[in-house]
């Protein structure tokens, strides 16, 4: 199974640890044939996102935005803007954006506008949108409903189940599949497979978190983007090449990379 050609579509090889072993994980990336996208969650690591795509330009790609754990500065989504003009041949989407209830004392309202700003930039640049939601889906689905183009939107690390998973595909969204599909108790997410079709599904680590079995709990490298897919066409009964030819496929048209 070395050398599937694999596009791990959402990990932070921009964020701590990985971001000081960069080197060594494009050395092994390489040798096995894996690209990725550095996703940002604020100025600062999309700054260094961008600075990793250039660095490496074909191997890594970079997608910017304002997560919604990160909703401080306003000001931040205007020189996001002029990173993205500045660097339009290295990015490849905005994100991750959206909503996250999940913590306590999460600011609603501020959340919703950091996302609706960024959501006006998707529609003024026409881009991929990388949606990050979490104890939030119903406002989320919502807001999403003010993107022109629904084609655009990708919903990152999907983990819900097959009610969601329809919902998404109805609306024309993408959806991305990480190392959680290992997990045994992962069950509706299981489920919820089979109701997305493979021209609509890509694969992620979400690196360093949620490292697929055999790694659970260790950090997350964008190689191991290969246990995610090998488990899935296990679980689809489909054949591991084609399934790979697939999803990088699928990365690279919504990407919208030659
Ligand atoms: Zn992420």
């Amino acid at each position: 199974m070395k050398n599937i050609f694999l596009y791990d579509v959402h990990t932070h090889t921009n964020m701590d640890p990985m971001i000081k072993e960069l080197d060594n994980i494009v050395s092994i990336c390489k040798d096995r044939n894996i690209v990725w996208n550095a996703v940002g969650t604020n100025l600062e690591d999309s700054i260094i996102a961008v600075e990793q795509a250039r660095k490496y330009k074909g191997q890594i790609f970079a997608t910017i935005g304002i997560h919604p754990d990160n909703c401080k500065d306003i000001t931040d989504i205007e020189k996001l803007e002029q990173l993205y003009l500045n660097n339009k041949d290295v990015i490849v989407a905005w994100g991750e954006i959206g909503l996250d209830y999940h913590y306590e004392n999460f600011d609603k309202s501020k959340q919703q506008l950091f996302f609706k700003k960024q959501l006006e930039l998707v529609n003024k640049y026409n881009l991929p949108v990388c949606i990050h939601v979490r104890s939030a889906e119903e406002d989320c689905f919502e807001i999403l409903k003010m993107v022109k183009n629904p084609n655009k939107i990708w919903i990152h690390c999907f983990a819900m189940g097959p009610d969601w998973a329809k919902k998404y595909i109805d609306a024309g969204y993408m959806v991305s599949i990480p190392g959680i599909v290992t997990f045994k108790n992962a069950k509706s997410l299981h489920e919820a497979l089979k109701f997305i079709p493979l021209d609509r599904m890509m694969v992620e680590t979400d690196g360093p978190w949620l490292a697929p079995v055999p790694y659970r709990g260790k950090t997350n490298y964008p190689h191991y983007v290969q246990f995610v897919m090998e488990d899935i066409a296990n679980k689809l009964q489909i054949s591991k090449e084609e399934l790979a030819k697939k999803l990088t496929a699928n990365a690279i048209n919504f990407f919208g990379i030659k």
